[in-house]
């Protein structure tokens, strides 16, 4: 264990995290950096930009093909990263990992690889709350086979109930897509009681992760889904590499999603038979080092441990969500059961966006928008919504700064 949380009325705060992060040594227009867009993207720790580096300075070449000395070492490298990934979440084995760009192309590649599962009038379960990302593939490939897309609703409060979701469930139904955490509200599901039920009747779970996985332990046994998918960039690796684990079973049984180099066993002018799971959806140089330095994100998030990342994250969202409740005019969208790392609120008489530029004038970075979730927006009755997000670098100091600068800049409507 590298770091404590501390904690007490006053102070929320990992000692010895936030230093670790190069950015926040740094200023932007003269001033300190408060970064509260998390949920969009992490900010980077030296050791997974040292191990970018390394990686090009010293042991960098393609992978899988090479004989030479340096291609082993890149090979290796490449794949201990796939083992860190399967620890990390407790997949039954490497083999289940697969390398994505991201959480987007992930549930692409499940949607897209769906298709033989789905016929005529088969149904697929999405909520209102879904990122954009976890409802247009559903979208094609229901067009595409005739099937379709049936919504589960939250409550007023922005929970999704099992007991929702068992109205909806039929001899039609194929496959439940859902998130982990809400991206617009945070609202946390019970996906161990989802799958459970899903797989009791036989059906095929997809489960977004995204914004799950920065700040709980991920246990895809104990979850038991069949795929889960997150993206490197939100758990503090780079961008342009995410995760799609699924079950070996499932995995073997579906064709490949894209076609070319590295996924083949033998190929002739006419006919190619397909190399094993995880290489099989692996077609393409891969992004070797987005894969490495996500290995280096994980090793440091389990350093801290994920258990003390969990109460960070679930302190801290209580404590900007207490805060902006004592502000006269705010308006917290959404009341879920638990909330974790994201607040979404609006201001009386404000636009998100004039907010949000005036708080960056005062270098805090928080999202204005729909955030992606645009049935969402709509279930609450918004367009769109500021929304405050926290990672393990921020602490109460942080929203303390923020609340403060509300408070300053409410003053200008
Ligand atoms: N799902 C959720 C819940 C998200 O928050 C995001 C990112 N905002 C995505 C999917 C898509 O992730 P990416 O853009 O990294 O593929």
């Amino acid at each position: 264990m590298i770091n404590n949380l501390k904690r007490n009325d006053k102070n929320i705060t990992f000692c010895n995290v936030k230093n670790q992060f190069p950015i926040f040594q740094k200023k932007l227009s003269g001033k300190n950096i408060t970064y509260l867009d998390s949920a969009a993207s992490a900010q980077k720790p030296s050791k997974v930009i040292e191990s970018i580096k390394n990686t090009y300075e010293s042991s960098y070449a393609n992978v899988h093909r090479g004989i030479y000395k340096l291609s082993q070492i890149a090979t290796d490298n490449y794949e201990n990263a796939r083992h860190i990934v399967a620890k990390f979440i407790n997949a039954d084995s490497a083999e289940e990992i697969i390398f994505t760009r991201g959480a987007t192309e992930g549930i692409n590649l499940v949607a897209s690889c769906s298709e033989t599962l789905l016929g005529e009038g088969d149904e697929v379960i999405i909520s209102t709350l879904e990122h954009h990302s976890n409802i247009i593939p559903w979208q094609t490939v229901t067009k595409k086979t005739k099937s379709k897309i049936v919504e589960v609703k939250p409550d007023e409060k922005g929970n999704i109930y099992l007991k929702d979701i068992k109205k909806l469930i039929n001899s039609k139904t194929k496959i439940i897509a859902l998130p982990h955490v809400t991206n617009s509200i945070g609202s946390i599901l019970d996906i161990e009681e989802i799958c459970f039920e899903a797989n009791k009747k036989g059906i095929i779970t997809l489960i977004d992760g995204c914004q799950a996985a920065p700040h709980l332990k991920i246990d895809v046994k104990k979850l038991n889904a069949d795929f889960y998918v997150f993206s490197g960039h939100k758990v503090y690796g780079p961008s342009g590499i995410g995760v799609l684990y699924g079950k070996k079973n499932i995995l073997e049984k579906l064709s490949p999603y894209q076609t070319g180099g590295e996924m083949i066993d033998y190929v002739s002018i006419q006919e190619a038979t397909f190399a094993k799971i995880p290489n099989k959806f692996e077609a393409g140089t891969p992004n070797i080092v987005g894969a490495i330095g996500l290995g280096a994100a994980i090793d440091f998030l389990t350093e801290i441990g994920m258990n003390a990342i969990y109460e960070h994250s679930s302190l801290l969202t209580n404590y900007l969500e207490k805060q902006l409740e004592k502000i006269d005019f705010i308006k917290i969208i959404g009341n879920p059961v638990q909330r974790l790392g994201i607040v979404s609120f609006l201001v009386k008489n404000s636009h998100p966006h004039d907010l949000a530029l005036l708080l960056d004038n005062r270098g805090i970075s928080v999202r204005a928008g729909h955030h992606c979730a645009q049935p969402a927006m709509r279930h609450f009755g918004v367009e769109t919504t500021l929304r405050a997000s926290i990672g393990i670098y921020n602490n109460s100091e942080d929203i303390d700064f923020l609340i403060k600068n509300l408070k300053d800049v409410i003053k200008y409507f």
